[in-house]
């Protein structure tokens, strides 16, 4: 079996398979992180009107004749209540955010100005439009402000509801299944006998998935034996879009997931040149899209998130989610291999600093850090190279 490099093991499972999630409305409140299946596009314009952008007067630029005028006020604008037309040499008294009354082309901010009987002096006028902020400076009727495959964010859903929609039309949740295969694991919370050891990967997987906007459907800890890996294999594929699944991908007696798999659908054991990580395992379940992640859990956090990450984006309809590495100093020497490696680090103002403990099964290193260093295969990093920094937040 040949290794395969990373950007293509990305390749070969975002072209592999094509898992569709169908649509549903949300309620705007609902929609963080939720991906859009439809564009937004605009109904109206924002702002629906001509408004003033300060407290002052609005009036027209030719009926100002110098800092001795003394303009009648006609009328009082204030916000939330349409204006009548401007009387011809008059001003109005305005407040941000009212509407210009029609007649009118400048607003003069109220600091410049000086009120009494009814009438107002200004020092000095600004130029036609002035202070006004113009229908449809923010947003013109009939643009898309935001494309199907985004998914959205804070500020996207305060834009949508500038344009007065209550609820919009996103993918569905993409429901992945998790197993985390091993007979020597136990969940947290339980007493670990000999032998045995805490079941780190499910927490992992599952806080990432949701992260990503997924659902979650935990089917446990399965053991190493074909019978009841078979029977939850069976139960993943009929609840969820995808699988994925850690530990028991190796070749070792022990590892029973690739004949399961291989007896209920189909598996492609590949060796890819990434380290930590070398077995990654793809295919499916009965028609579901199946992930085997390497047991080791650094090993099972780094080939997600380089790996399987861009499909499950794609099976989600979110567009446009490729990330391009940060530029930093390494702090460190370190002789390259002929597999890509990631490296966990931590950065700081000087640059990026190695982790002492790179084993793959060494998982405070992640946590101790703030992302990784990407060494290319053959690459040797010599302290003070610039090289591509990955910071976890850059995957969220
Ligand atoms: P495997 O790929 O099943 O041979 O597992 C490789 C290593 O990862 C072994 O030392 C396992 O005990 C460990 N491992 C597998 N699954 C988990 C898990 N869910 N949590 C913590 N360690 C695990
Ligand atoms: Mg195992």
């Amino acid at each position: 079996m040949s290794m395969i490099s990373v950007s293509e093991a990305i390749n070969r499972l975002r072209y592999s398979s094509s898992v569709r999630v169908g649509s549903e409305k949300c309620r705007l409140k609902a929609c963080v992180g939720r991906v859009l299946a439809s564009d937004i596009v605009a109904g109206i314009n924002v702002p629906p009107a001509d408004n003033s952008a300060m407290d002052g007067y609005a009036l027209r630029r030719q009926d100002w004749k110098g800092p001795d005028d003394r303009l009648e006020i006609s009328q009082r604008i204030i916000a939330g209540t349409p204006p009548e037309p401007l009387i011809a040499g008059t001003a109005a008294r305005i407040f941000t955010g009212a509407e210009i009354p029609h007649g009118a082309d400048i607003v003069v901010v109220q600091e410049k100005c000086s009120e009494g009987g009814q009438r107002v002096c200004m020092q000095s006028v600004g130029a036609i439009g002035a202070n006004i902020r113009p229908k449809g400076q923010d947003i013109k009727h009939g643009a898309t402000v935001l494309k199907a495959g985004h998914r959205l964010r804070p500020q996207d859903l305060g834009l949508i509801a500038s344009l007065g929609f209550a609820d919009i039309e996103v993918w569905q949740r993409l429901k992945v299944a998790i197993i985390s295969t091993g007979s020597e694991l136990v969940e947290p919370g339980q007493v670990a006998k000999p032998g045995q050891i805490y079941n780190s990967n499910h927490y992992m997987l599952d806080a990432l998935l949701r992260t990503w906007g997924f659902e979650v459907v935990d089917l446990g800890i399965s053991k190493d034996d074909p019978l009841t890996l078979t029977e939850v294999m069976v139960e993943a594929s009929r609840k969820s879009d995808a699988i994925v699944t850690t530990g028991g991908v190796s070749v070792g007696e022990e590892d029973h997931v690739k004949a399961v798999v291989e007896s209920l659908g189909k598996l492609d054991l590949w060796r890819v040149a990434i380290k930590p990580g070398k077995p990654f395992a793809f295919g499916n379940v009965m028609g579901t899209a199946f992930i085997g992640l390497p047991g080791n859990p650094v090993s099972a956090l780094i080939t997600i998130l380089i790996i399987a990450r861009p499909f499950l984006f794609d099976c989600q309809g979110i567009k446009n989610h490729d990330i391009v590495p940060q530029r930093q100093t390494a702090l460190f020497d370190l002789q390259g291999c002929n597999r890509q490696v990631y490296l966990r680090v931590r950065s700081g103002q000087d640059g990026v600093e190695l982790f002492s403990q790179q084993s793959s099964g060494a998982l405070y290193a992640t946590a101790w850090g703030d992302g990784m260093v990407v060494q290319y295969p053959g690459q040797d990093i010599n302290r003070g190279d610039t090289v591509d920094v990955i910071p976890y937040t850059l995957l969220n």
